[in-house]
C-alpha cells in the first residue's frame, strides 16, 4: 500500500480491510496512534522456543567444543544444551519453556515464529509443545523436528497423528511445518522429507558446513539424496543459516525456489560461518531473520536487523575501502562495478517482516499491512526518550528501537499487548513455574548452576 506520514488502517474481525489516510468508518472503535509508528508485526522463522529456561547460559559458547580449552570451548551447544539439558526435558518443560518465549516474543513485538522445537523425546513432549504455541495466542508454525531418539519417540511417523488431531483446518492460527533435519541419517531424513510431501506440509532443515552437513545438502541439490536418491530441493524447503554451503547448493537451492533463513547475530558468535549475505544478494535472493537460541543471544527483532545491517555493511564497506589504497587521492573510493550494494535500514525491515511471511507460506496472512490480510499489527512509540523526535520512520525502527518501545500488539485483529502491557496473562505465575523447570534442568542434568561460572 505504499508509505504515509498519517493514516487509517481499519480492521474487521480478524482482518485489515482499508489503509490509507482519513478511512471513513462509523461506529469504529478507534485506538488513536497518533506519535506512534504503525506496522506489521515481526516474523522470526527459527526459534528454538524451549530453550527458554536456559536462557544466557551459554552466552560465550560455541556450537561444538574445539578442543581450546577456552570458556567459549565448554560448556559447548551439541555437549551441554543437546546432550545433557536437552534429554531432561519433561512434557511439562517443553510447554512452560515454549509458552515463555513465545509471550516474551509477543511483548516484543514478534507476532509470528516457526518454532523448531527439537524436543520431541515421546508424543506427550510434541503435544505439550503445540498447546504452548497455541496458548501463547500468537501466530506460529509448529516445527515438527526429531527428539533425542528414545524409544518413546515417534519422529517422524507421529507428524501423520499430529496434523490430525492438531492441523485439521488450514485457517487457524498455529500451523505446522515439517522438520527434516539432515544431520539425522539418511534413512531418517528421507522419511521426514516423504512424510513432509505426503501430508504436505512445508520442510524446516538447518545447513551448517561445520556440523558436517555440506555433502549431503551437495546430494540433495543434485536431486539424488535420500536412500532412494529421489530427495531433492523445491520452493516447500527452508534452509537455516546456509553457513559454507558450496556454489552447486546455492544455485539449485535458487533455481528450485528455497527460501533461507539467516540467524546473523547466532552464526557470529556460534562459529556457524559468515552469515550468507553477499552470497543470497549474488545469488539474486533475500533471506529472512531468525533468532535460533536465547541461551546466547536475545530473541528481539531490533536485534537481528541491526546485526544484519551492520555486519554486511562492514563487509561492503571494508571491500569499498580496499579499492583504494588508503592514501590521498584515492582513500575513499567510488565502489567499482560488481560491488554489492550496501543493505539499507529498509531492506532489513522486510527481512523481518514480508520475507518472514513469505518463507513461512504465511505471505496471504501477514508480513504487510495489507487489506485482505489478518491484522497483525503493532504500534511502536516514537515519542520516546530514545527515538524523539522523528525524523526517518524505517530509520528509527531499525536504528534506535528496542523492545521497550513496542507499546501495542495486535494479533488476528485482537489486541495482545496494550499500551505496555501483555493481556490475558498471569506473568508472576508463569515466571515462577519457568523457574521451577529451570531448577529441575539443571538438576536433573548435572550441571550446577552458577552465575558466574560459565563465563
Ligand atoms: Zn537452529
Amino acid at each position: 500500500m505504499g508509505n504515509f506520514e498519517t493514516a487509517d488502517v481499519l480492521v474487521e474481525g480478524k482482518k485489515i480491510v482499508a489503509v490509507g489516510p482519513a478511512v471513513r468508518a462509523d461506529g469504529a472503535d478507534v485506538i488513536d496512534a497518533r506519535g506512534r509508528i504503525v506496522m506489521p508485526g515481526f516474523v522470526d522463522t527459527h526459534h528454538h522456543q524451549f530453550e527458554t529456561a536456559l536462557r544466557s547460559f551459554l552466552s560465550n559458547g560455541l556450537l561444538t567444543d574445539d578442543g581450546s580449552g577456552s570458556p567459549s570451548a565448554n560448556p559447548s551447544y551439541t555437549d551441554h544444551v543437546l546432550q545433557r539439558f536437552a534429554r531432561v526435558y519433561r512434557p511439562q518443560d517443553v510447554y512452560i519453556n515454549s509458552l515463555f518465549a513465545g509471550l516474551s516474543q509477543l511483548d516484543a513485538g514478534v507476532t509470528s515464529v516457526l518454532d523448531v522445537s527439537q524436543i520431541h523425546h515421546s508424543p506427550e513432549h510434541s503435544d505439550a509443545a503445540v498447546q504452548a504455541l497455541i496458548d501463547a495466542g500468537r501466530r506460529a508454525a509448529f516445527g515438527y523436528f526429531e527428539g533425542d531418539g528414545r524409544p518413546s519417540a515417534r519422529y517422524p511417523q507421529d507428524a501423520r497423528r499430529l496434523r490430525n488431531q492438531w492441523f485439521s483446518s488450514d485457517n487457524q492460527l498455529v500451523t505446522m511445518v515439517m522438520g527434516g533435519e539432515v544431520y539425522l541419517s539418511e534413512e531418517m531424513y528421507t522419511q521426514s522429507w516423504r512424510i513432509a510431501r505426503e501430508l504436505g506440509l512445508p520442510i524446516a532443515a538447518h545447513a551448517v558446513s561445520g556440523a558436517g552437513m555440506r555433502p549431503i545438502l551437495d546430494d540433495i541439490a543434485r536431486g539424488t539424496g535420500g536412500t532412494g536418491n529421489d530427495i531433492g530441493f523445491g520452493p516447500d524447503v527452508l534452509l537455516i543459516h546456509m553457513t559454507g554451503m558450496s556454489d552447486l547448493a546455492w544455485r539449485r537451492a535458487r533455481d528450485a525456489g528455497v527460501r533461507v533463513s539467516v540467524a546473523v547475530p547466532i552464526e557470529m558468535t556460534m562459529r556457524h560461518g559468515t552469515p550468507p549475505l553477499l552470497t543470497l544478494q549474488e545469488m539474486g535472493m533475500e533471506p529472512s531473520l531468525s533468532s535460533d537460541v536465547e541461551t546466547t543471544m536475545a530473541a528481539d527483532a531490533f536485534t537481528l536487523m541491526r546485526s544484519a545491517l551492520t555486519m554486511q555493511r562492514m563487509l561492503v564497506n571494508q571491500r569499498v575501502l580496499d579499492q583504494g589504497d588508503y592514501t590521498p587521492p584515492t582513500h575513499w573510493p567510488t565502489p567499482a562495478p560488481g560491488t554489492p550494494p550496501l543493505l539499507n535500514v529498509r531492506d532489513v525491515l522486510r527481512f523481518a517482516t514480508l520475507n518472514g511471511a513469505r518463507d513461512l507460506h504465511l505471505e496471504h496472512r501477514t508480513g504487510s499491512l495489507t487489506p485482505g490480510k489478518e491484522a497483525d499489527i503493532i504500534l511502536l512509540d516514537t515519542t520516546a526518550l530514545n527515538v524523539t523526535p522523528l525524523n526517518s520512520a524505517p530509520g528509527a525502527v531499525v536504528s534506535l528501537m528496542d523492545r521497550t518501545n513496542v507499546e501495542t500488539v495486535i494479533v488476528a485483529g485482537k489486541v495482545r499487548k496494550w499500551r505496555g502491557t501483555l493481556l490475558d496473562t498471569d506473568i508472576n505465575r508463569l515466571r515462577t513455574e519457568l523457574e521451577k523447570s529451570r531448577d529441575h534442568l539443571f538438576r536433573a542434568a548435572g550441571i550446577r548452576r552458577d552465575l558466574f561460572a560459565y563465563s
